[in-house]
């Protein structure tokens, strides 16, 4: 194998490509008008254009990318995951193309491509699957008849789902027929089939799946398990490896159950069989199920790689050329311990809205011992609406648990990303919640800590002073060399009194005055205690203040109307103005409700002369792959809808107008 085209983008085509390199062998990138400037075409031997920014035209164009691969004189494909990855007919299209497709063969894409097929395969394999009905007769009688006798709650799953969507979970008969309808139709608008599997919903499940590998010889291994159980909206936000807690003979026996499952379908590469792991008795003599199987490489393959020393996408490769697995299943060893958190441009602080936008700063820890980071952007970068808005995979490995986790709070903490939101302090307190740490954990954790995890509000005094402190003087200019340049313009622009509005988390604001003395000091007012404090900035984001003698280091980055401060590992989030007011996106108090974000109109739920109650959904957008619902932010009247379904909307566009009740006092 000379050269690799990889139909993919982001993060896993420069994965893809550091290890061909290393192989020596050469690499094609395709990317789309979005990525003319993206690492992964630069760092590519060769990159060919294939379209316009939406995947759908570019990414997802199985032709183009088979006539980019024969046009550059590729002899393979590797898809990455998501796109191409799971498509059994592209994986068909590129061997009558004459190319090795970096995967498994089409069947075993296809048998594993519906939830449903896959689970009675792997029933008759002998595979423990989740009780439940998989079957073809999709009436209403006949599965409401099913979930009646599973027993409530019980989920309804799209037989093509994926990501979490056209999942319900129902707790009783009478509401059943209402969540199928919406499953049905949630699954028909997002996979274009609406087939729904019934199963049995574990109240206390743990999400564990293992890594498989195979050969073209006969050869069929597992890599161990990884524990994906902390997720939010059924997405996966934490994965580790191996999984805490887990008992030397139920990690043998999903071992065992993975390798069986990849063998009954002739499996070849690397796949993942997803497993749920009921640990409502304890995980002592836990039962699992087959979930599914993921015909592809995964995101979360580097803690496997870590604890494991393989590189998969080697693997993958040398599979590819007819080459034998390049170890045996006694060698295949766990060391440490490894976890990974996913670094997003979404809006944690601000219920996870996608967020978009230049990344005016970009710094990732790069060089910490023991720490890995996978990223697909670059400072500069525009993070767009088009694809995922993954910025980085941050990665941890050590000698155990404890110390790997150690590890991942300092690379967060190091972490500097400027411009469109992220989710890292949603990551630094979930990591470090003392709850996870006690591997307390399972697929409810997010929603039960939710309280602990959201943004702090009890904000201590001299943290409101130096936050005041930090936003009363811009920052000097990125590019100041010298501290003290800073620091002197600093008392030079401030004058001798003024007031900073310091907006918390919850929207409360807290007035700090800030008044010069005679000796050159602050002295810090609107606090229980007045403060006297000495202020400098280190470099761009180190800002030190010295309240009479005890010093205050923090990491602070200013964005537009926001600020961010990270003392000791946590992180306090400020606004600089009311969010209520003018904020795109914000509650609308004239009744205007605009698009917080451009998406497509996925279903309007209400009609011009509607009254609503606070809360009542009017709309549904699509935005970054997710689902938003819009919400009328007071009870009122509906004047006006001026988008239709299906439209894409711009951010910013008008969408509906209410005649909102005035509040009686
Ligand atoms: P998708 O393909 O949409 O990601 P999965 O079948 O992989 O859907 O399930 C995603 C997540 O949903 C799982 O990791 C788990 O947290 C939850 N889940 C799935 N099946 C069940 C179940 N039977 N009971 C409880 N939770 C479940």
């Amino acid at each position: 194998m000379r050269r690799i085209l990889i139909a993919n983008r982001g993060e896993i085509a420069r994965r893809i490509i550091r290890t061909a390199r290393l192989m020596g062998i050469e690499t094609v990138a395709v990317y789309s008008d979005a990525d003319a400037n993206a690492p992964h075409v630069r760092e590519a031997t060769l990159a060919v254009h294939i379209g316009p920014a939406p995947a759908t035209e570019s990414y997802l164009r199985a032709d183009k990318i088979i006539e980019a691969a024969l046009k550059t004189g590729s002899d393979a494909i590797h898809p990455g995951y998501g796109f191409l990855s799971e498509n059994a007919a592209f994986a068909d299209a590129c061997l009558g193309a004459g190319l090795i497709f970096i995967g498994p063969g089409a069947d075993a894409i296809r048998a594993m491509g519906l939830k449903d097929g896959a689970k009675r395969l792997m029933r008759q394999a002998g595979v423990p699957i989740v009780p439940g009905y998989q079957g073809d007769d999709q009436s209403l009688d006949r599965l409401q008849r099913s979930a009646n006798a599973i027993g409530y709650p019980i989920l309804i799953k799209a037989v093509a789902g994926g990501g979490g969507k056209g999942m319900r979970r129902v707790d009783d008969a009478d509401s059943f027929a209402d969540a199928l309808l919406a499953a049905k139709r949630e699954a028909a608008r997002a996979f274009g089939n609406d087939s729904v599997l019934i199963e049995k919903y574990l109240t206390q499940p743990r999400h564990v799946e293992v890594q498989v590998f195979a050969d073209t010889h006969g050869n069929v291994v597992h890599l161990f398990e990884r524990d994906c159980s902390l997720q939010r909206r059924h997405q996966k936000v934490v994965e580790e490896a191996p999984a805490p807690g887990l008992p030397e003979s139920i990690r043998k026996a999903m071992g065992e159950a993975a390798v069986k499952a990849a063998k009954a379908i002739n499996y070849v590469g690397a796949g993942t069989v997803e497993f749920i792991l009921d640990v409502s008795e304890g995980i002592e003599k836990a039962p699992f199920y087959f979930m599914e199987m993921n015909t592809r490489l995964q995101v979360e393959h580097p803690v496997t790689e870590f604890i494991t020393g393989y590189d998969l996408v080697e693997w993958q490769i040398r599979v590819a050329r007819g080459e034998a697995l390049p170890a045996k299943q006694k060698d295949i060893r766990i060391h440490g311990h490894a976890v990974e958190v996913r670094l997003y441009a979404e809006d944690a602080e601000g219920g996870f809205l996608p967020s978009t936008g230049r990344l005016e700063r970009l710094h990732l820890p790069a060089n910490q011992a023991g720490v890995r980071v996978d990223s697909g952007v670059e400072e500069g970068q525009e993070i767009t609406v088009h694809y995922d808005p993954m910025i980085a995979k941050l990665i941890a490995h050590g000698t155990d648990r404890t110390v790997a986790i150690d590890r991942l709070v300092n690379a967060l903490d190091a972490t500097i990303a400027v411009g469109p939101k992220t989710n890292r302090g949603f990551l630094a307190r979930l990591i470090g919640h003392p709850a996870f740490r006690a591997e307390e954990i399972d697929t409810g954790f997010i929603e039960r800590h939710m309280g602990e995890l959201a943004p702090i509000i009890n904000v201590p005094d001299r943290l409101l002073a130096l936050a005041a402190l930090a936003a009363a003087t811009p920052r000097a200019a990125p590019d100041m060399s010298s501290p003290w340049t800073a620091l002197r313009s600093w008392r030079l622009n401030l004058p001798y009194r003024q007031s900073v509005d310091l907006f918390l988390p919850d929207n409360t604001k807290r007035t700090v005055t800030l008044t010069r003395t005679a000796e050159g000091m602050i002295s810090v007012g609107g606090l229980d205690e007045p403060l006297l404090a000495s202020p400098a900035w280190r470099d761009d984001y180190r800002f030190e203040v010295d309240f009479s003698g005890s010093l205050a280091r923090a990491t602070v980055l200013a964005h537009e109307h926001s600020l961010e401060v990270r003392v000791g590992g946590l992180t306090f989030h400020f606004g600089l103005r009311d969010n209520a007011e003018g904020d795109k996106g914000a509650l609308p108090r004239d009744g205007k409700l605009m698009a917080p974000m451009p998406g497509k109109v996925l279903g309007i739920f209400v009609k011009p002369g509607q009254s609503v109650e606070a809360g009542d959904r009017l709309l549904v957008l699509e935005a970054m792959k997710m689902e938003h619902r819009l919400t009328a932010p007071a009870a009122g009247t509906v004047k006006a809808v001026h988008i239709g379904e299906n439209d894409q909307v711009p951010e910013g566009r008008l969408l509906i107008e209410l005649d909102v009740e005035q509040a009686s006092a």
